[in-house]
């Protein structure tokens, strides 16, 4: 059975990469009907936070990706956050210690560095040389009386390491190129290194699908998988796959500080969870080739590691927007109606909850949705319902209001005030008619009125919205721009 992870370090706030991850590992686990265990990889006192660590819960939920195993959900291998599993880790350093696949060090960083340099001065490899590899009990008695701490190393095979990767195929690393590593620091606090592979061995990881960032870091993870095997702590090494680089701005690899990045920024937009993890799961992989937009239930049905592009992908925020303005377009229209609720109120609306009229709402809502690329777009569509006045827009009143339009206004008043208002086609033709009388195309006689009524020169059917504001709104504000 499939057993994937996800297992992000609460710092920050979580960025689309992470989400990206998150979403591969749960396909992939959805796909084939394996289990999805999150767990929080929060060993960096220093760096974790509890306020991340329920963003990222929540953003996630948000979206409405789900876990089989991990916080609140709890499951076998309980506890999910690593914080919680220092004795785990204490045992195994023991353990790699005691069978000789680890050893204490006892180089200080001067040290360390000053021999880099001189390898590197000599053009030789310049990861660590294996100074303590073999240290007798005398020199190790020796270096402690010094009063030197010791960080504990795990000692990689001195022969190359091949793995199949399942996006980018055959991969081997030489020796020269992995040298030993740290596992535990000095004060007893174990690494990343050690942590993330004990706990895939205990967790009985099957598939680890993770940014290739994490790539030079897994065939320190196969040795330290094999050894884990021979000490009995690991049933089988998982497979691994990288997933791209995912590339902002400029070509330049996207960052988690990149504004562009953050996973909030597109929530506080009114982005869908579906819309966004529809175009999220584009980067790196494809539907089809002529197919960008789908429901997640599809992506699930079809996705497969193996069609993982190794290519960095391109984040298109265009693109986004406009999957995103499908994804809007293929809620049914009450869904549509109650997802954009949220900005139709306080903190982002500027009228208050008594000025929200739900009914006028409810029968513009049709009209909007056609129109709306993010869902916060709706507030400046539909704000001229719930203002008292329209928003006194300076540049849209200077670039619909020309010589004539005063003269064009009155006619459409008169007009408008004669019409039938139970239907928008007699609203129509009484702007027709108006600017008949002035020489212009409904267009040219539309956008006066528009702004008068509106404040914008842009905005939704315009007849729908008058036939909405009702007629006594509709003239006061016409009147209003002639006054
Ligand atoms: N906690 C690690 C990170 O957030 C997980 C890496 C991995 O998937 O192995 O980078």
């Amino acid at each position: 059975p499939v057993r994937v992870r996800f297992c992000p370090s609460p710092t920050g706030n979580p960025h689309v990469g992470l989400v990206r991850t998150a979403l591969f590992n749960w396909a992939f686990a959805r796909h084939h009907q394996g289990t999805m265990v999150f767990r929080i990889e929060d060993t960096d006192a220093a760096r974790d936070s509890e306020e991340s660590y329920n963003q990222l819960l929540d953003s996630l939920r948000w979206l409405g990706l789900d876990w089989d195993e991990g916080p609140e959900v709890g499951g076998p291998h309980a506890p999910y956050r690593q914080s919680q599993r220092m004795d785990i880790y204490r045992d195994v350093a023991q353990k790699l210690l005691a069978g000789g696949y680890a050893y204490h060090c006892y180089c200080t960083t001067e040290e360390l560095d000053a021999r880099r340099d001189a390898a590197r001065a000599a053009g030789k490899p310049s990861g660590y040389d294996g100074h303590c590899r073999e240290l007798s009990a005398e020199q190790k008695a020796a270096y402690e009386a010094e009063g030197r701490t010791a960080i504990v190393r795990f000692r990689m095979p001195d022969e190359p390491i091949t793995f199949t990767d399942l996006v980018r195929g055959e991969l081997t690393f030489t020796p020269d190129n992995v040298p030993d590593y740290g596992i535990v620091r000095a004060n007893g606090a174990p690494l990343y290194t050690l942590v993330n592979p004990v706990d895939d061995a205990l967790m009985e990881i099957t598939h680890v699908l993770r940014g290739e960032d994490l790539l030079s870091s897994t065939p320190r993870q196969i040795a330290l998988y094999k050894a884990l095997i021979e000490l009995g702590v690991a049933k089988e090494t998982p497979a691994f796959g990288h997933l791209p680089y995912v590339m902002g701005e400029g070509n330049k690899k996207l960052s988690k500080r990149d504004p562009q990045a953050s996973l909030n920024i597109y929530r506080e937009r009114g982005f869908l969870p579906q819309g966004l993890l529809n175009y999220l799961s584009l980067l790196g992989w494809s539907f089809s080739a002529d197919q960008d937009v789908f429901s997640i239930a599809d992506m699930v049905a079809k996705f497969d590691v193996a069609d993982v592009n190794a290519n960095p992908a391109r984040f298109d925020l265009k693109k986004a927007e406009s999957i995103n303005a499908d994804h809007i377009r293929m809620l049914d229209v009450k869904a549509f109606t109650a997802a954009c609720e949220p900005w139709l109120s306080a903190p982002h609306a500027n009228w208050s909850p008594e000025e929200f009229d739900r009914a006028a709402w409810e029968a513009i809502a049709p009209h909007a949705q056609t129109r709306l690329t993010v869902l916060s777009d709706i507030t400046a569509n539909v704000d001229f319902l719930f203002l008292k006045e329209p928003v006194d827009d300076e540049a849209s009143w200077t670039k619909a209001m020309k010589e004539g339009s005063d003269a064009l206004l009155r006619t459409a008043r008169e007009k408008l005030e004669a019409a039938d208002w139970s239907s928008p086609e007699s609203l129509k033709e009484a702007v027709l008619a108006a600017g008949e009388a002035h020489g212009l195309k409904l267009g040219k006689a539309q956008a006066p009125v528009r702004v008068a009524v509106t404040g914008r020169t842009v905005g939704l059917p315009l007849f729908e919205s008058l036939e909405i504001l009702g007629k006594e709104k509709t003239l006061t504000r016409i009147d209003a721009a002639l006054a």
